[in-house]
């Protein structure tokens, strides 16, 4: 009873976007981690009780279009082909597995401008893996992508935004700057494109009264397997591109360092 209150506070503290990490949470919990300011600090994307993360700076003119889960041979290249017809960047965060499997790809997308970080080798909840997993989870990704591109890597996203002290202290050691974000919905679960649309749109105007740019994360990938339909994702980053371009600046995240 007690833990199911617990859990529906914690489902408070947490904003709609991290909602997909609760299984990591219940195996906090299990861990005898869960008071609540831990799994916060654990899985709340604008949390930086566990250290620095790059979210997004002040000012209302700027969005970073933001993949993980990538890449994937059924949706990224007409994700590709509809950026480059807008001519805006967006920063990829790749699944290392996937990226050994698609080196073609992986590097398309680097040549085409885009910023490539790395999203660790498998997509584990690294709050919950070994200091010694998390390690070799970003070490495995850095080493393969670097090859692949040629270019050094130089950001991280936490599967889920899941991550400890130790996780963020790895990224950094490797020479990578841990990235979370500020405008997520459910797109790997809604398939309607427009209705992903509109809820970003709303984040998006809403960071922009506040004085904020926007960090926005779609996938156009999956954690499990290649070739995910992404469409309503992809349907999404259209209408994003279509309502902000020329009203507001596309950039990739190493514009914010
Ligand atoms: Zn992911």
């Amino acid at each position: 009873m007690r833990r199911n209150q617990n859990r529906r506070k914690l489902e408070q503290m947490l904003s709609e976007s991290v909602k997909v990490a609760l299984e990591g949470i219940s195996a906090l919990a299990a861990l005898g981690l869960a008071a609540g300011g831990c799994a916060y600090a654990a899985m709340a994307p604008r949390s930086q009780i566990f250290g620095d993360t790059l979210v997004a700076p002040q000012g209302r003119g700027q969005i970073a279009l933001t993949f993980d889960d990538g890449p994937n041979p059924a949706w990224t290249p007409q994700l590709l082909d509809l950026l480059a017809k807008h001519r805006a960047h967006a920063t990829f965060f790749l699944v290392g597995k996937h990226a050994m499997e698609e080196p073609y790809l992986t590097r398309y997308i680097a040549e085409a401008g885009h910023v490539i970080g790395n999203h660790s080798w498998s997509h584990p909840n690294l709050a919950l893996a070994s200091p010694r997993k998390v390690r070799d989870e970003l070490k495995q990704t850095k080493q393969t992508l670097e090859h692949i591109t040629g270019a050094p890597v130089r950001f991280f996203r936490p599967p889920y935004g899941a991550r400890r002290p130790d996780v963020l202290a790895a990224a950094r050691d490797l020479g990578m700057i841990p990235v979370l974000w500020n405008a997520m919905t459910n797109d790997w679960a809604e398939r309607s494109g427009e209705k992903i649309g509109h809820k970003l749109s709303e984040r998006i105007d809403l960071l922009g009264r506040r004085g904020w740019a926007a960090n926005v994360v779609l996938h156009d990938g999956a954690p499990e397997r290649l070739g995910v339909d992404r469409e309503p994702s992809i349907q999404a980053a259209r209408i994003l591109l279509e309502r902000y371009i020329g009203v507001r600046r596309f950039v990739t995240v190493d514009a914010w360092v």
